[in-house]
């Protein structure tokens, strides 16, 4: 044989070696990560991709913090490869079920010190989807962008425990994630800064860790976006404006066109930044989060 023969051998033969070992790498078993809300969903997938499947079983209609799953979803819960967690004592579900620790991932436990004690505990209820209590701690994490940086880390980080093949892979992705995360941290900070201080009202008690992050001045009353505002309503609002003469309400979703309304009347303008616990109907995290960046400077400028 001569070298050219030789050349050719060690090729055909390497082909061959790249040919056996491709099915494997392609078959090799998907990590299942179930998740507690769209935001952790979101970010697994950006720094999973293909490697991992994503399951966020919770209906679209319902807000997933309290949310009960059925047996059935549960016992998929406890067959996953990771189920991450929000943490902050988000989705009470978790604490009542049996799940398995040690694939339990506790995406926010990386900053328990800073968790928010709500400063009141209102219980609230609304005809259409029945009552629900917030708890003492806030659990609305991922609107303080540096925040949901950390948790997409963490989720980098069991990813990674998990298939230590593919840590450099899950690495970049999270620094592509990051960035973008970043980008919207900054961009608040820009849009806020000639006037962070002026009074606004939140519509829901969700925007704790916004607030603190961005330094704004909030107030919030316990409203829903597609109930219509009473006149109960509108007495405490009026009481609150007193004190806090703020002159935006901000939604989690679009309010009913009668309540804006009635908030312009009072000179009240509205609009909405989506905590985007669920499921969007249209976009992305990233694009729902760069349209609340939009629909807040309105309220920021002179
Ligand atoms: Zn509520």
């Amino acid at each position: 044989m001569n070298m050219n023969g030789k050349i050719r051998k060690i090729l055909s033969i390497n082909i061959t070696l790249v040919f056996l070992a491709t099915p494997g790498i392609v078959n090799a078993e998907k990590l299942t990560m179930f998740v507690v809300n769209y935001p952790l969903q979101y970010f697994a997938e950006r720094i999973g991709g293909e490697h991992i499947n994503v399951v966020f079983p919770a209906p679209a209609d319902i807000d997933p913090a309290y949310w009960m799953p059925d047996a059935k979803t549960i016992s998929d819960y406890q067959q996953a490869d990771l189920i991450l967690l929000n943490g902050a004592g988000y989705a009470k579900w978790v604490n009542k079920a049996t799940l398995p620790r040690f694939r339990m991932v506790d995406t926010s436990a990386g900053f328990k010190d800073q968790y928010i004690e709500a400063a009141e505990i209102p219980t609230h209820s609304h005809g259409s989807k029945g009552e629900h209590a917030h708890e003492s701690l806030a659990f609305t994490t991922w609107i303080d962008f540096s925040f949901a940086a950390k948790q997409a880390k963490a989720i980098a980080e069991a990813l990674s425990r998990k298939r230590t093949d593919l840590r450099h892979i899950f690495q970049k992705n999270y620094a592509t994630l990051e960035k973008d995360l970043i980008a919207l941290d900054i961009t608040i900070k820009e849009v806020v800064s000639n006037n962070h201080a002026r009074p606004l009202m939140v519509s829901h008690p969700v925007y704790d860790y916004f607030a603190r992050r961005y330094g704004l001045n909030i107030r919030s009353v316990h409203w829903e976006p597609d109930d219509i505002l009473t006149n109960e309503q509108m007495m405490e609002l009026n009481s609150i404006l007193k004190e806090h003469p703020a002159k935006w309400m901000i939604w989690e979703g679009n309010p009913m066109k009668q309540s804006a309304e009635r908030l312009k009347v009072i000179s009240v303008d509205s609009l909405v930044f989506n905590p985007c616990g669920n499921t969007p109907d249209q976009g992305d995290f990233l694009s729902v989060m760069r349209q609340n960046v939009e629909n807040l400077k309105p309220a920021f400028q002179h």
